[in-house]
Order: structure tokens, then sequence, then C-alpha cells
């Protein structure tokens, strides 16, 4: 493992910690002795998401993070706590043992998790991916988790766009 600062090939290890997701090893360079850390992921049998036009494409976390980013748009959401989400719902697909995954499950996934976290973001998500049968539904769902807001006194309020 070469150094990130100065490029020398040879670092010590200081740390060890395993993970669910990935083995976490701190580092120090043996010339500069700068610290840094590597994960070790290991490689598992492709997940391969199912549209639904039946058009197959693998487990693209970059897409996935660039469909929740544009859903969090302005709301006070960390970007961890979007790594985070992308990481279990990672997890969620893998502990399936299947190797296809229609792409709704992928889709309810994140809504599940947005909702949990930011209703703006989650009805963002949600017109997106037209899990509601129709705009009926999707406005008495909006106004459902709008009183739950103000209930709990959320200040927030709820976009709408209808098309
Ligand atoms: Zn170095």
């Amino acid at each position: 493992m070469k150094c990130p600062f100065c490029n020398h090939p040879e670092t010590r290890v200081l740390e060890s910690r395993d993970s669910a997701e990935a083995l976490r090893r701190r580092r120090e360079c043996q010339k500069c002795q700068k610290r840094f850390t590597t994960y070790e992921r290991v490689e598992v049998q492709p997940l391969i998401i199912v549209k639904k036009n039946g058009k197959e494409e693998p487990f693209d976390r970059t897409k996935l993070r660039r469909g929740i980013l544009l859903a969090c748009e302005k709301r006070p959401i960390k970007l961890e706590k979007i790594e985070e989400i992308i990481d279990s719902i990672r997890r969620n697909l893998i502990g399936r043992k299947k190797t296809h995954v229609p792409s709704r499950v992928v889709g309810s996934l994140v809504m599940s998790k947005l909702k949990a976290l930011d209703t703006v973001a989650y009805m963002r998500f949600a017109s997106v991916y037209r899990e509601f049968d129709n705009i009926k539904s999707f406005i008495a769902e909006a106004s459902t988790l709008e009183k739950k807001k103000a209930e709990k006194g959320n200040q927030d309020n709820i976009l709408v766009e209808t098309k």
C-alpha cells in the first residue's frame, strides 16, 4: 500500500477493524509518518437490478446516490447520512441472496429510508419513482405526512408538484 501523501511504498498497519461493510485499516507511512485509513471490501456476486421494462443493469452506487441527492437537494441532510442509507440498502439487497432484484425493491427501500428522514425528500423521491397509483393517493399521502409533521411541531413545508 503506497502512501497517498509521499508515494512511499512502505506503510505500517496500526490497527485493523472488521465491520459488516469492510475491513478498516489504519496505516502509517514509514517515511513521512502521515496516517491514513484504507478499506478492504469483499467483492461479492454482482447484483443485477431489473428495471420495469425488463432491462438489466448492475447495481450502481453512484446512480443511486445521484437519485437520492436529487431528492435531498437543499434539505438539511448530511452527505454521510446519504452514504449510510446507500450502505444499508446495499446490505439489504445482498442479504436477499438473489442476483436479480427488481428496481422497485430498490425504490421502496430508498423511500422507506427517506420517509423516516425527511418528508420533502421522501415526497420528491416518491414522485419520481411513481410509486403512487395516481395523483390523488399521492396528495393524500402528502397531507397525512404533513399532519403528522404538524403534530410534531415541525415547520417543514411539503412541496407537492403536480404535473
Ligand atoms: Zn508518506
